[in-house]
């Protein structure tokens, strides 16, 4: 008799509901389905019901987890609250999820600020594994911290002179680490969240961590964490710009900004991108800065300003007019089409993480201003370590001068050493997604061993 055709492997992917996070988790289910897996992508319910499932992708279904909440996640909100909240609710919702359909998932994997997840896994005897979404080197930098780091970091932090060096890192100031290790941080958030996610992997024997990195850009912090983990590059995950969307862009791209055709009016590299995020928005004061910094380049600009959720954000800027003439603003892009675009010749970004790689990824020259989390050590990485951008100085008041902005765009702009970086950086990470490529066989290995279980 002919051997029956073995079923494909299930993968419940448990993401965050968070733009920056659902981005990159599409990416991997798409790399996973088009490898033959089936994957069940599950994020709080707020986030799945703003999917645009009307073109359903083949070999991708959706579930959900209880977050406790009705509206996807905003930063305005208390975050401390959200993220105990959500893994008391999803602890819970998980369970019943897995009770009533676990016997069918082959592994689960879960993505960062969800180390819940793999406890509950445990319970039900599904392998967990976890899939990274900032550089190799936070998870470096956080380990480090609960491994003994902490208390001289703590102790040191308020010195704006104090440095730390751990292995396979620069060394790293204040500004560099990340915002939750500043006690007096409203936003200390996360700290909790990475101490679990520590947790969890020292429960493991030679846990493997999916990064969203390649290895070539990270080899010394992957090496330097090897003791404990092995970490894999498996990116950029990124949509490949033939792609159609797969239904998760939670703002709209509106059909009347035309970016894209202004973007093609332009000379080459002659336009500089702003954008902050989904999440971050910078004050009225510094968004007038920003405006001014921008003028006095007189250089196009196309720059996104989110629609704000607050009544007293809605002023508009002082200068719209003159603004309006030299650059295009827009309430939301299609990112990683305007980067690819050749106009662009350079991103103002609050290096986020997939902004920091899909500008690496693209070739694009960064001027970074950070906000919090893992921006600063973003930043750090791109000035210091792959030195294809710089990073905005603030003055004394924490403020961002609109001198200090045009200075670091006119730097980058003219740049001829950091744009052969960007350019270096650019082919790396196009050879790592190829056929044979780090990250290619680093997920061919992922996906062989979840077709043997
Ligand atoms: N993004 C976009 N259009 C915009 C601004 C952002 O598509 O106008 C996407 C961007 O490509 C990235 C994500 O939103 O994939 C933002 O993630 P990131 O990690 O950079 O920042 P976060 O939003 O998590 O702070």
């Amino acid at each position: 008799m002919a051997d029956q055709p073995q079923p494909p492997p299930q993968v419940l992917l448990v993401t965050f509901a968070s733009q920056g996070h659902i981005n990159p988790s599409l990416q991997f289910a798409n790399k996973l389905i088009n490898n033959g897996v089936h994957v069940t992508l599950m994020s709080a319910s707020s986030m799945i019901h703003q999917f645009n499932k009307a073109s359903p992708v083949h070999g991708l279904s959706y579930a959900y987890y209880s977050d406790g909440y009705d509206h996807a996640f905003q930063l305005s909100g208390d975050t401390n609250h959200y993220l105990s909240e959500t893994k008391r609710h999803g602890t819970q919702s998980l369970r019943e999820f897995l009770a009533d359909q676990g016997t069918r998932f082959t592994s689960i994997v879960y993505c960062t600020l969800l180390p819940w997840v793999a406890t509950v896994a445990r319970e039900f005897h599904i392998p967990a594994t976890l899939l990274w979404f900032q550089p190799a080197s936070l998870l470096n930098i956080c380990h480090h911290y609960f491994k003994g780091y902490d208390e001289i970091i703590t102790k040191n932090i308020d010195d704006p002179m104090f440095t730390v060096q751990m292995p396979g890192l620069p060394p790293l100031s204040r500004h560099d680490l990340p915002s939750f290790f500043i006690p007096s941080n409203p936003q200390a958030m996360p700290l909790l969240t990475m101490k679990e996610h520590v947790e969890v992997l020292d429960q493991e024997t030679n846990p493997r961590v999916l990064v969203n990195t390649f290895d070539l850009l990270e080899t010394e912090a992957i090496k330097a964490a090897d003791k404990w983990y092995s970490m894999v590059g498996i990116g950029p995950l990124m949509p490949n710009l033939a792609e159609t969307s797969m239904g998760g862009d939670l703002f709209k791209v509106t059909k009347e900004h035309r970016e894209m055709e202004w973007l093609n009016t332009k000379p080459e590299t002659s336009v500089i991108y702003v954008a902050f995020g989904s999440l971050s928005t910078l004050a009225k004061p510094q968004m007038e800065l920003l405006a001014k910094g921008l003028l006095e380049t007189g250089r196009p600009f196309l720059w996104v300003i989110r629609e704000s959720t607050d009544e007293q954000e809605t002023d508009p800027l002082s200068r719209l007019n003159e603004l309006k003439k030299l650059g295009m603003i827009v309430p939301w892009c299609s990112q990683v089409q305007v980067l690819s675009h050749p106009s662009i010749g350079c991103f103002l970004t609050h290096s986020g993480w997939n902004s920091t790689f899909e500008s690496l990824v693209s070739g694009v020259p960064m001027v970074t201003f950070p906000q919090w989390v893992d921006q600063g050590t973003n930043s750090k990485l791109v000035q210091d370590v792959w030195k294809t951008g710089v990073r905005l100085r603030q003055n004394e008041d924490g403020m961002v001068e609109a001198g200090e902005i045009k200075r670091c765009l006119e730097m980058v702009m003219g740049g001829e050493e950091i744009k052969k970086n960007a350019k270096k950086w650019k082919d790396l990470a196009k050879e790592a997604v190829e056929e044979g490529g780090t990250s290619y066989n680093n997920i061919k290995a992922f996906v062989e061993e979840l077709t043997n279980k």
